[in-house]
């Protein structure tokens, strides 16, 4: 069972395809529920929604999210900055940036506006190393 949105169909089909070997059901889809209406029937219900949205984080996605922007990055440093400085020394272990051309640890403290800034949808590669 997958937490899809209405808005996220195009993600649902990726898995779809690429797990075709399995059964898959998109209950907030089927329902035609957005994000932010599943928040005010969980709100209703008197369910604590995940501290992240609260943090003001557009989604729940892992705390240091490879997918993230500058200004995603520049609230993580301020929020998490242990997790900051990990994933600025696992960059340089690598070699690799997760933002492109830029390394956290160079990372300019005033770039970025999170508002402005879309994720990259999770792949299915990632959520499975992330576990
Ligand atoms: S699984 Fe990967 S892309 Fe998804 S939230 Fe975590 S770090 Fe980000």
């Amino acid at each position: 069972m997958w937490g899809y949105d209405v808005n996220e169909r195009h993600r649902a089909d990726a898995i779809v395809e690429v797990l075709s070997d399995y059964d898959h059901e998109f209950p907030l889809i089927e329902k035609g529920l957005s994000k932010a209406e599943c928040h005010g029937i969980a709100d209703k219900l008197g369910l604590k929604r995940p501290v992240m949205y609260d943090m003001g984080y557009p989604n729940n996605n892992c705390i240091g999210c490879v997918k993230g922007g500058m200004g995603y990055w520049n609230k993580i440093r301020i929020d998490f900055p242990e997790v900051f400085e990990r994933r600025a020394r696992q960059e340089r272990e690598i070699g690799h940036s997760c933002i492109k051309g830029v390394f956290l640890d160079e990372l300019d403290p005033n770039r970025g506006r999170m508002d402005l800034e879309i994720m990259e949808d999770c792949t299915i590669a990632c959520q499975i190393l992330a576990k």
